[in-house]
């Protein structure tokens, strides 16, 4: 026999909506077909891993019969869409969800070479699945050649950034006017993925460019994607994202130019701008009644083994409640729809299992997040999420002693400097640089609307719990009144940070 090749099978789930029983579907299909752990991944959606090439179909097919597609969760188009998860009955989040869903359709290719590959039985010619065009289509808006790169949108609140618009490379950010949004500031270019050999190429926030109105929304997106499909680079992927083109032009011209591509002029963005950011975690009211517990799942990875029973918890609550669910943009989970009444019942059957729920979380746990780095990902350099968790037990016993166990700051880690879990603009990132060594970054902050700077470079693996306290004990020496820890590391710098924190003592 060949070799067995094992794949990657990534969702698309827009806005990390899924079913009790699409989610029972995707934890069965990990155990019979990938490596019996489901990632959620940072944009709300679902990973298997260890695929045997084999079982490809199979499990595509499967995916597609829950209701679930895999179509541009990967390549060079629109991926998964991503909007704020909070179910509330406030006539807002809705409207967002609807928006979502507009422009999933919207920005999907149209080809119907998918449903050929995967849904079609290869002898008998018998479709699986109902959809998918026929023959040979002309991609209206992708054209013959796709985009030049990846694509990603989100949409999000001012007062709730938890989809961390900023690194999007097309952002819609809700304006609200008595309870109604009246449309959104729109922001093009972020993106986090960088070659740290090739100077040219840099992780960027999105820039703020102009409002549109809700019934603009999808034709201002098309609009972004087609001046990008143009004019984006084709010759180099290194700089071929949106970002790249954003700072070559500078954002008035391609604004202009994104105006000519919609049609007519836009209107400037309103000032409204990002000032919270909501995780969802525990229980959170929807005001109709009902409850949404957010359950915080540590790097998203979902698994069974003798300490915990992640996926036996959750199929315990699926079971039990048929309810909706939503995946954060931190790999976590929320329970929507719970009855007042069946609150303890649920975290009954949490700990049943013995997973910690996020009440038991401590902060920096539950504001860290992961990429998926070794052994699965073909990129990695370095360990990143099975080593952050060890990481964080070396840090939770110091931030306590400190006075900082609730100080909320993200700490965010990637097996390269491709950026998946969105280090760049985290108050705290490792980011791994070569065999066993990190780059550690500071500055960044949980608002998701500052970048960090480069800290210390090649930090060996075992000195970095001890470089992290230092600099958690020179913010408690030193931070002013409420500042944040990202904010503080901004505000003195690298070199004066690192003398800070050789000097301050250690708890
Ligand atoms: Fe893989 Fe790098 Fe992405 Fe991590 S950041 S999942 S190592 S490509």
């Amino acid at each position: 026999g060949g070799k067995a090749y094992t794949m990657m099978i990534r969702c698309r789930i827009p806005g990390g909506r899924i079913t009790s029983d699409q989610m029972l579907d995707q934890l069965n299909l990990c155990e019979e077909l990938a490596n019996s752990t489901l990632k959620i991944t940072t944009r709300q959606t679902l990973q298997f891993h260890g695929v045997l090439k084999d079982n490809l179909r199979e499990t595509i097919n499967r995916i597609n019969k829950a209701q679930l597609s895999t179509l541009a969760a990967c390549g060079d188009v629109n991926r998964n869409v991503m909007c704020c998860p909070a179910k509330r009955n406030d006539g807002i989040r809705s409207e967002m969800v609807e928006m979502t869903d507009k422009l999933v359709v919207a920005l999907a290719p149209q080809t119907s070479a998918y449903h050929e590959l995967w849904l079609t039985d290869p002898e008998t010619g018998e479709k699986s699945l109902e959809g998918g065009g026929e023959g040979d289509v002309i991609e209206p808006l992708y054209g013959p050649t796709y985009l030049p790169r990846k694509f990603k949108v989100g949409i999000a609140l001012p007062d709730d950034n938890c989809i961390d618009i900023y690194t999007q490379d097309l952002g819609f950010l809700a304006v609200v006017r008595d309870g109604k949004i009246i449309g959104y500031n729109v922001s093009v270019g972020g993106g986090m993925g960088t070659t740290p050999s090739a100077k040219k190429t840099f992780p960027a926030l999105a820039m703020r460019m102009a409002f549109c109105k809700p019934d603009q929304v999808v034709e201002v997106a098309k609009a972004v994607v087609g001046v990008q499909r143009d004019n984006g680079n084709r010759a180099d992927r290194k700089v071929a994202r949106l970002k790249y083109l954003v700072a070559d032009w500078g954002i008035e011209r391609f604004r202009a130019e994104v105006e000519k591509y919609f049609g007519e002029p836009l209107e400037d963005c309103t000032e409204d701008d990002v000032t919270e950011v909501d995780d969802h975690m525990g229980w959170q009211d929807q005001g109709d009644g009902k409850w949404s517990y957010g359950w915080n799942i540590e790097n998203g990875r979902l698994y069974d083994n003798e300490k915990h029973q992640l996926k036996a918890a959750l199929r315990a609550v699926c079971n039990e409640f048929k309810t909706n669910l939503r995946m954060t943009a931190h790999q976590s989970i929320i329970f929507c729809d719970i009855d007042e009444a069946d609150k303890d019942k649920l975290i009954g059957l949490l700990k049943e299992n013995n997973v910690p729920v996020t009440e038991e979380t401590s902060t920096v746990r539950r504001w860290s997040m992961t990429c998926v780095a070794l052994p699965t990902c073909g990129l990695a350099i370095t360990e990143s999420e099975r080593r952050l968790p060890s990481i964080i037990d070396g840090l939770e016993e110091p931030l306590a002693k400190l006075g900082l166990a609730a100080e909320r700051f993200t700490i965010r880690m990637t097996g390269c400097p491709n950026g998946c879990a969105r280090p760049y603009n985290a108050d705290l990132a490792l980011v791994g640089k070569a065999k066993g060594k990190y780059t550690l970054f500071a500055g960044g902050g949980w608002l998701g609307d500052r970048l960090n700077y480069i800290y210390k470079d090649l930090v060996p693996d075992d000195i970095v719990v001890d470089e992290l306290i230092g600099i958690f004990a020179a913010f408690k020496a030193n931070r002013k009144d409420g500042e944040s820890l990202g904010a503080f590391c901004t505000r003195v710098g690298g070199e004066d940070l690192a003398v800070m924190a050789d000097a301050a003592p250690r708890p």
